[in-house]
């Protein structure tokens, strides 16, 4: 399979560079119709495979891979560039010696008063060899330059790996994992700062009969809309993630109780008053609405009390009636 690509990919003077590679064996492997149709597109006008035609091909259908993916690929890419860059090295190792003797063979011979004709001789050689060590000190500095960009690839890609490990992938909002780092690092800064900084929880009410009635599918278009609408009423500071299955958590830094409590206020409102609309069959899927606790860090507060505060609260909005905002600000609620 691997030659045959090669063969293909030669016989249309496309270079076997990886990105090439990975065009020409998904059109190979017949996997991507689209694809498929833009070679046999272009094979049919005749216009030849230019470099910025392949460039384009790759960006287009394969700059979406996951960043997992284009680890790997960096990774081999990286690799071999760097046992060129040695094999290069060693050879440049080898050159510098050969061409220090030659040099220092030309100083000592010119130092003997020779005639005219040997020292054009010995110029027109030390020449030759200069040239040619320039010639390969160039294809080192090229070869060089390709391996920091593939490194520069890979480490593009390690961000976006980092990004997507700290990213929910259904509702794209941060992940438990980014909640939980993030909540230790805004409790220290408040302790630092003196400031408030408060902890938000949602829980959809009634999540499980929504997801019985209407199917998981649907259910799971529900937290994408609860994700969004929480997203958009949150100020650039907040970060707004997914606690749990269909819980939420919003870290509010700077924040007093009570501004909490208004913003979360404005969340439940807005989410409430959406109708909803089931996206494949427009059916009236009628209204969601959540339930919220809200805790404030206390001095000498850990990470645990004040998720732990927030989730009593989330129980006493659920306990009184479902669809409602309670803060720990009123200390009755701790009663169980
Ligand atoms: P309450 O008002 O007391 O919170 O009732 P509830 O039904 O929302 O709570 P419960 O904890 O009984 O059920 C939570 C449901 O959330 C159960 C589960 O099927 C659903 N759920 C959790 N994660 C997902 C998800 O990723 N997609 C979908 N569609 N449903 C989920
Ligand atoms: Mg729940
Ligand atoms: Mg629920």
């Amino acid at each position: 399979m691997g030659q045959e690509t090669l063969d293909l990919m030669r016989l249309h003077g496309v270079p076997p560079s990886s990105a090439n590679y990975e065009v020409w064996l998904a059109y190979r492997l017949g996997r991507h119709q689209a694809l498929r149709e833009a070679i046999d597109a272009r094979i049919g006008s005749g216009e030849g495979f230019t470099p910025e035609f392949n460039a384009e091909l790759h960006e287009r259908f394969f700059s979406g891979l996951g960043a997992s993916a284009q680890i790997l690929l960096a990774g081999e890419r990286i690799a071999k560039d760097l046992n060129e860059v040695l094999g290069f090295l060693r050879q440049a190792e080898e050159k510098n010696d050969a061409y220090g003797k030659k040099l220092e063979t030309a100083a000592t011979d010119l130092n003997r008063g020779l005639g005219p004709e040997q020292i054009r001789q010995i110029v027109s050689s030390l020449a030759a060899a200069t040239l040619d060590m320039a010639n390969h000190n160039q294809t080192l500095n090229e070869q060089l330059r390709r391996s920091s960009r593939e490194v520069e690839t890979l480490r593009t890609s390690l961000e976006n790996v980092r990004m997507e490990s700290l990213t929910d992938s259904l509702t794209g909002l941060a992940n438990r994992r980014m909640f939980d780092e993030t909540l230790k690092m805004r409790i220290d800064e408040a302790r630092a700062q003196r400031s408030d900084l408060c902890l938000v929880l949602c829980d959809i009410d009634h999540f499980k009969r929504f997801n019985d009635t209407w199917g998981h599918h649907t259910g799971d278009q529900i937290l994408r809309f609860i994700a969004s609408a929480l997203q958009a009423h949150a100020r650039p500071d907040y970060l707004v993630s997914r606690y749990g299955g269909e819980e939420f958590a919003i870290i509010m830094p700077r924040v007093t109780a009570r501004a909490a409590a208004q913003m979360a206020e404005t969340m439940r409102a807005a989410i409430q008053a959406k109708r909803l609309r089931r996206r494949s069959t427009n059916e009236d899927l009628g209204q969601v609405t959540v339930s919220v606790g809200i805790s404030r860090l206390q001095p000498g507060d850990t990470t645990q009390g004040l998720v732990e505060r927030a989730d009593a609260c989330l129980y006493a909005s659920k306990r009184n009636g479902r669809n409602q905002v309670t803060t720990d600000a009123t200390p009755v609620l701790y009663v169980a």
